[in-house]
């Protein structure tokens, strides 16, 4: 699977980011306290992998139309005499994978995933999705995808803290320390790395239809503001399942519904004026797609990827084993869950 060059250069990318963030993560402490931040881990952790994902892909992929990145980051927000220590932090972060990097080289690496997602092919990239999951120590993701002509045609998830061993609960960060990592291409499939270490032979995953009669296990946001929890109980109710989601927050999710371990990944909208972005579903989209899920929004729609940096066109996510799915909309429509 690993032939194809744009996602041996997306693996080698996720994998530096996530040791890179894993290393940040676990100095949190530290880094707030030199920073005088309590926000300035996170901050660092963001800005260090999104320019060690610009300068893998700059380097691996040799043609130019292959850099473009929207990236969730900017480096605006790094300038300034105020942001000196964090931009301090965020460039010795990347000095540890890469020694020889300048200050120039890292804010330049940040700027350039400044793509508008108008061109035919580009990267979207999550650097560190689930941040407040990240200051918690908990769940978080490194979400790299590659779309063209509006369809994510691969993707890369890299979950330091996610178990691979599913008889963890998905909820806590990894005893082992070893964490997960993902990769799936449009049409050949989903694949789980072992140790998550993208030189380990990948496994291929496949998740089973759901079933009548059987449980219906769900997973959710641990942000209360990133999914309505009383329709969540409500949808719940009208399929007839009794068991709370687990909570977990990233894209994550995706891969948990992926590797069999939940049936179902709901995102239900909180406000009608919230549009959700791209590098918050590319890759855990096609990873659970790839694995054998359904991947929709609350109206049964495709999750449309052609439409700019967010998805413009859909209204929260449902995201479900076949069986189940069709049920999960159907209540979903019933309820009205889609603003107008
Ligand atoms: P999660 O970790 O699944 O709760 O999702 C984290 C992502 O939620 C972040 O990357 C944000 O982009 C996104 N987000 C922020 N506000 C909202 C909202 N009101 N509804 C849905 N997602 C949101
Ligand atoms: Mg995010």
């Amino acid at each position: 699977m690993t032939t194809n060059p744009l996602l041996a250069a997306a693996l080698e990318a996720v994998a530096t980011a996530s040791a890179l963030t894993r290393a940040v993560q676990s100095q949190r402490d530290e880094v707030a306290n030199h920073t005088k931040d309590d926000r300035s881990p996170v901050t660092v952790a963001d800005y260090a992998a999104q320019a060690v994902v610009a300068m893998i892909i700059q380097d691996r992929c040799g043609d130019a139309k292959d850099h473009l990145i929207v990236g969730e980051e900017q480096a605006a927000d790094l300038r300034g005499a105020e942001h000196t220590p964090v931009r301090q932090a965020v460039v010795e972060a990347v000095r540890t994978w890469r020694p020889t990097a300048t200050e120039d080289d890292v804010m330049a690496a940040i700027d350039a995933c400044d793509h508008d997602g108008t061109a035919e092919a580009y990267w979207t990239l999550d650097p560190v999705d689930g941040t407040k999951g990240f200051l918690r120590g908990q769940q978080y993701a490194i979400a790299l995808g590659h779309i063209k002509g509006g369809v994510v045609q691969l993707g890369v998830l890299g979950c330091p803290n996610l178990p691979i061993d599913p008889a963890q609960t998905p909820a806590e960060p990894d005893p082992k320390g070893c964490g997960s990592l993902y990769a799936a291409m449009l049409g050949a499939g989903a694949w789980e790395f072992p140790e998550a270490d993208p030189a380990e032979t990948p496994l291929r995953i496949s998740r089973p239809a759901w079933t009548p009669g059987q449980p219906v296990r769900t997973c959710a946001s641990v942000e209360k503001g990133h999914s309505n929890r009383s329709d969540t109980d409500e949808l719940l109710e009208r399929i007839g399942a009794d068991a709370d989601p687990v909570r977990l927050d990233s894209q994550a999710k995706y891969a948990v519904l992926a590797r069999g371990q939940a049936d179902a990944y709901l995102r239900l909208p909180t406000r009608k004026d919230y549009v959700e972005k791209i590098w918050d579903h590319a890759a855990g989209s096609l990873v659970a797609t790839e694995a054998g899920a359904i991947v929709t929004d609350v109206r049964g729609a495709p999750l449309d990827f052609g439409r700019g940096p967010r998805l413009e066109g859909n209204a929260g996510v449902i995201a479900a084993a076949p069986g189940l799915h069709e049920r999960l909309v159907e209540a979903s429509v019933s309820m009205g869950l889609a603003p107008a």
